[in-house]
C-alpha cells in the first residue's frame, strides 16, 4: 500500500510557515513520492518547490481539506533519508529555518524558481497585415513579432522577455488583456541537465549496404556521413558535423530516411575533461611515522564504529599522502569518502593530486566551477557513479549512501563555518554524518583548532602526531624582530634593517621572498596627527581604507563600498598633518619599489585578485619564477608550495592580536605558523622574520618556535580561566535596526527574557552591548552573548524564545539573528 499523505517542507522563507505541511499524494504519482523527493505543491495562490520529509497514512486535518501534490521534479529523489534527518538536525541545532536547512544540502543551481510563462491562447499565429496609421502599424509589427515568438518551440518567460525587449511591454499587456495570450506560473531551475543529440546507425549489414547503394552520386556527402557514423558508432551530432565537415541538412536527410537514429542523451559537463591521462599514479611508500598513522586510520575504519581522529602534523609531513592512502583503503572496503579542503586551498594542484590518484572516481565540488558543472558532478555522486567527493565546505553534504571516511584538511580554517542560514560548522555536520554511517572523521592540521585539540585531550578524538617533515628538512629558522628597537634606531621604514638585508641577499642569489601582511582587522587609514581624527564610514562607523589609483586618492569602506575622495586638511581641526597610516599592501609595494627598484614584485590582495582565476594566475607566475617577491595578505598563507622561496617576512605580525575576539591569539598563531611554513619546504634552507611591536606575546613566541603544543598549553589555560570555548559553546544574538533605540530595546528585551528562562548552571547570559561593528550599512548592531556548558539543556529554551523575538523584530523592520558557535564576532 502506498502512503496517502506526504509531509512537505515548502520553499517559503517565513518563520510562521516553518513547519512541514501535509499534502495528499495523487495515486498516479504515488510510486514516485518518497522521503527526500522534491516536488511542486500549491501554497496559497502560488506553486512552490517542496521536499518530502515524511510519509503517513493519516493526516492532522480532514483529508478533503488537504491540497494535492502537483508534480514530482526529479527522476531520483535528490535527498536520502539520512540527509533529510540531517536537515532536521541542523535546523534544530542552529535554530535555522527548515527550508533553509534543506536547501543547504543541495547545489545552489538546483533551487527551483517560479516564473511566468507566456503562451498563446489558441493556435492562431501571426496575422496578415492590416492597413492603418503609422502608430498602429508599429504596434501591429510588434504584435506580430510577439505572436511569432510565442508560436515557436521554446518556452517564453515574461520576465526574461521584457528584460531583453522592454519595448514589447505594452503589446504583452494588451494581448493578455485581450485574452489572446495567457500567463501560467511554472517552475524552472537555474541549472538544467544538458542533453546532446547523438546519431547512430541502426541498420543491419544488408540494409546498410543497400542504403549506400541507393544514395545518388550527387549526394556524396550523405554517403560519406552515413559511412562515418557506421564506422564510429554513436556520436554526438556536433562531433559528426565537425569530423565530416558537413551541415545539419545532411543529418536530417539521413534521419528522415530512417538510416540513422537521433537520440537525446544526457551530457556531463566535466570541468576536468581531457586534463588528466587515464593512467593513475601509484601511492608513495610511507615512512614509519606515516605508516603508523595510516594503520590507526584503517583500524578505525574497520572498527565499525564512528570515530574521530586528529592528525596533527606540520606542513610537509605528508598528511595529504596519508589522506590519499586512507581513501583508497576506504573505497576498497566498498565505501565512499568525502574530503573537505578550504576553498582557497582547493587549487588546481590540490585537485590534481586526487585526480591523478583516483581519476574519474573523484567528483569535485567548488565555487570555481560553473553551476552546470557543479550540478553534474553532484549528480554523479547521487547516482553512485563516483566514490570520492572533494570539495569546499558544502561538499560535507555529498549525497553518498555508505560513507566510510570524511577528511577535513586544515580543519582549523574559518571557511568551514557557514556565515549564512543555517550557520553550520562543517566539522560538526561531518561528525553527525560519521555517527550515522559509523564512519571515521579524520581532522588534519598543523595548527589544530582549540576545539579539536581539546577533544583529543578529553579522549573524544584519537590524537596522532606527525613530528617530522617527510624530507627531514629542518623547520625554517624563525627570528623575531622587535620593531620598537627599529624606531629607536631611527629606522622609520616598515622594513626592519635585518629584513632589508635579507631581501637584498635573496635578490642577489636569485632566490624568492614572500612578504606577508597581517591585515585582519587592520588597514591603511587616515589619521590627523594634530587632533587624532580618523576618517570613518558614515554608514558603518569603521575606519575608511586609503587607496591610491593613478592620481586619485580615495577612501573606501570595505564593508559597504562607500567611497569618497581623500582630504589634505583635517575636517575636524584644519591641520595639514593628516595622512594615511598603517600598512596596506599598496604602500608596502611602493616602499619595496623604492628600496629595491629592480625587484619584480607580485602583489596579491582583494584588489588584484577580484577577477575569477586571477588568484591562480598570479601564483603561477610566481611559481614560474617571473617575480622575486610575492607580497600579500592571508590569502598567500595557505597551502602553497614554492620550491625557490628561502625567505619569508611577516611585515606586521601582531595586528590580528588586537581584534575584539577571544580567538585573536589563536588566529595570530595559526597565521604566523602557516606563513613560516612557506619557507624552505625543499632543499633551500629557509629563513623567517616576524616583525612585531609585541615580541613577548606567547602567540608570537610559540609561532616563532613552531611549537603548537607550547601555544596550546598557554592558550587553553586562558580559555579555562575565562570560561571561553572550547570549554563552553558561545551563542551570539545580533539585533540590527536603523534606529539605535529599537535595536537596543530588542536586545535588552531578549536579555531579560533569557535571564529569566535560563536560570540554570548550564548557561551564562552576558550583558547585551553594542557589537564591535556597532554600525554597518546604515544599521545599528547590538550583541547578546550566551555561554553554555550543556547546549542540549539550553536549546529547547532558545528554540521556543528565539523565533518569537525574531518575528516581532521583523515586524518592526529589524533583524534578529543567532549564531550558535560563532567563529567571527564582529
Ligand atoms: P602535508 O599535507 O602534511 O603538507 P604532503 O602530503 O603535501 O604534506 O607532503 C609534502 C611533500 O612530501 C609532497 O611533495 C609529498 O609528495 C612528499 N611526500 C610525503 N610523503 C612522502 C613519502 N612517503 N614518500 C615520498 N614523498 C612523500
Ligand atoms: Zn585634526
Ligand atoms: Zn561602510
Amino acid at each position: 500500500m502506498n502512503p496517502k499523505f506526504a509531509e512537505v517542507v515548502v520553499d517559503v522563507h517565513a518563520r510562521d510557515v516553518d513547519r512541514p505541511f501535509d499534502y495528499r499524494i495523487p495515486p498516479e504519482l504515488a510510486a514516485r513520492v518518497g522521503v527526500g523527493t522534491r516536488l511542486i505543491v500549491p501554497f496559497g495562490n502560488r506553486r512552490v518547490e517542496g521536499y518530502v520529509v515524511g510519509l503517513s497514512d493519516e493526516a492532522d486535518v480532514e483529508a478533503e481539506k488537504l491540497k494535492e501534490i502537483l508534480d514530482v521534479l526529479d527522476e531520483q529523489p535528490p535527498l536520502t533519508e539520512e540527509l533529510v534527518q540531517l536537515s532536521e538536525w541542523m535546523s534544530h541545532q542552529y535554530l535555522s529555518g527548515k527550508a533553509a536547512a534543506v536547501q543547504a544540502l543541495l547545489p545552489a543551481g538546483m533551487r527551483a524558481k517560479t516564473a511566468v510563462r507566456l503562451r498563446l491562447a489558441d493556435k492562431r499565429g501571426p496575422e496578415a497585415a492590416q492597413s492603418g496609421g503609422n502608430e498602429k502599424s508599429r504596434f501591429f509589427e510588434k504584435k506580430q513579432e510577439l505572436l511569432r515568438l510565442l508560436s515557436g518551440n521554446s518556452p517564453v518567460y515574461k520576465e526574461q522577455l521584457l528584460k531583453e525587449r522592454p519595448d514589447l511591454k505594452t503589446v504583452v499587456q494588451r494581448l493578455i488583456q485581450d485574452g489572446r495570450v495567457i500567463e501560467s506560473h511554472e517552475i524552472t531551475q537555474a541549472v538544467q541537465t544538458r542533453y546532446v543529440t547523438v546519431a547512430d546507425c541502426p541498420l543491419s549489414e544488408n540494409d546498410f549496404v543497400q542504403a549506400i547503394e541507393q544514395i545518388p552520386a550527387r549526394a556524396f556527402k550523405q554517403k560519406e556521413v552515413l559511412q562515418w557514423i557506421r564506422q564510429n558508432g554513436p556520436t554526438a551530432v556536433r562531433d559528426v558535423l565537425r569530423a565530416t565537415q558537413t551541415t545539419y541538412a545532411v543529418i536530417r536527410a539521413l534521419s528522415n530516411k530512417g538510416w540513422i537514429r537521433l537520440e537525446q542523451v544526457e551530457e556531463r559537463r566535466d570541468p576536468y575533461a581531457d586534463r588528466f591521462s587515464s593512467e593513475l599514479e601509484k601511492p608513495l611508500v610511507l615512512t614509519e611515522e606515516q605508516t603508523n598513522a595510516f594503520d590507526s586510520i584503517v583500524e578505525s575504519m574497520r572498527s565499525g564504529k564512528a570515530c574521530q581522529i586528529l592528525l596533527q602534523g606540520v606542513t610537509g609531513s605528508g598528511k595529504t599522502e596519508i589522506y590519499l592512502q586512507s581513501i583508497a583503503a576506504c573505497t576498497k572496503q566498498g565505501k565512499q569518502a568525502i574530503v573537505l579542503v578550504p576553498e582557497i586551498a582547493l587549487t588546481p594542484q590540490m585537485v590534481e593530486r586526487f585526480k591523478l590518484r583516483f581519476g574519474d572516481a573523484v567528483a569535485v565540488l567548488h565555487s570555481g566551477l560553473s553551476q552546470g558543472e557543479r550540478y553534474d558532478e553532484w549528480k554523479r555522486i547521487r547516482r553512485g557513479e563516483v566514490s570520492i567527493a572533494v570539495g569546499a565546505r558544502s561538499a560535507v553534504f555529498a549525497p553518498f549512501e555508505q560513507i566510510g571516511l570524511i577528511v577535513i584538511d586544515e580543519e582549523h580554517e574559518l571557511s568551514y563555518k557557514q556565515e549564512d542560514q543555517p550557520k553550520y560548522h562543517a566539522r560538526e555536520v561531518a561528525w553527525q554524518r560519521a555517527l550515522h554511517h559509523s564512519a571515521t572523521l579524520l581532522l588534519g592540521s598543523a595548527t589544530p583548532s582549540l576545539e579539536s585539540r581539546y577533544a583529543a585531550d578529553r579522549g573524544e578524538a584519537r590524537h596522532i602526531v606527525l613530528a617530522s617533515r617527510f624530507n627531514k628538512n629542518a623547520l625554517p629558522q624563525v627570528q623575531i624582530i622587535d620593531m620598537r628597537e627599529e624606531l629607536k634606531a631611527a629606522n622609520r621604514s616598515m622594513f626592519s634593517r635585518e629584513l632589508q638585508r635579507l631581501i637584498y641577499d635573496r635578490l642577489q642569489k636569485k632566490e624568492q621572498t614572500i612578504l606577508f601582511l597581517n591585515r585582519r582587522g587592520h588597514s591603511t587609514f587616515i589619521l590627523c596627527r594634530s587632533c587624532g581624527y580618523v576618517a570613518r564610514c558614515p554608514n558603518c562607523d569603521i575606519s575608511l581604507t586609503y587607496h591610491e589609483s593613478g592620481q586619485f586618492e580615495m577612501l573606501r569602506c570595505h564593508y559597504c563600498g562607500h567611497s569618497e575622495s581623500s582630504v589634505t586638511l583635517c575636517p575636524s581641526c584644519s591641520s595639514p598633518h593628516i595622512r594615511n597610516f598603517g600598512t596596506g599592501t599598496q604602500r608596502v609595494e611602493q616602499e619595496l619599489n623604492k628600496l629595491f627598484p629592480n625587484a619584480r614584485v607580485i602583489r596579491m590582495d582583494v584588489d588584484t585578485t577580484g577577477k575569477k582565476g586571477s588568484h591562480e594566475q598570479l601564483l603561477q607566475k610566481f611559481r614560474e619564477g617571473q617575480a622575486d617577491i610575492l607580497l600579500g595578505t592571508q590569502m598567500i598563507a595557505k597551502g602553497l608550495d614554492f620550491p625557490r622561496v628561502s625567505l619569508v617576512g611577516a611585515v606586521s605580525a601582531d595586528t590580528s592580536l588586537h581584534l575584539p575576539d577571544f580567538r585573536s591569539a589563536e588566529r595570530t598563531f595559526q597565521l604566523l605558523t602557516q606563513v613560516a611554513g612557506r619557507a624552505g619546504r625543499h632543499d633551500t634552507e629557509g629563513r623567517v622574520l616576524i616583525q612585531t611591536y609585541q615580541p613577548e606575546h606567547y602567540a608570537i613566541q610559540s609561532a616563532a618556535k613552531q611549537d603548537y603544543e607550547d601555544f596550546y598549553r598557554q592558550e587553553i589555560k586562558i580559555r579555562q580561566m575565562l570560561g571561553n570555548p572550547p570549554l563552553c559553546k558561545q551563542i551570539v544574538f545580533t539585533a540590527q535596526h536603523e534606529k539605535k533605540e529599537t535595536a537596543e530595546r530588542w536586545i535588552r528585551n531578549l536579555e531579560k527574557e533569557l535571564c529569566g528562562s535560563l536560570r540554570s548552571p548550564h548557561a551564562d547570559v552576558l550583558p547585551a552591548c553594542p557589537a564591535p561593528l556597532s554600525k554597518l550599512q546604515g544599521k545599528y548592531r547590538y550583541h547578546l552573548t550566551l555561554k553554555c556548558s550543556d547546549y542540549s539543556k539550553v536549546q529547547p529554551v532558545l528554540s521556543a524564545i528565539y523565533p518569537v523575538y525574531a518575528k516581532r523584530m521583523k515586524e518592526e523592520a529589524g533583524l534578529l539573528t543567532v549564531d550558535v558557535n560563532a567563529q567571527i564576532i564582529l
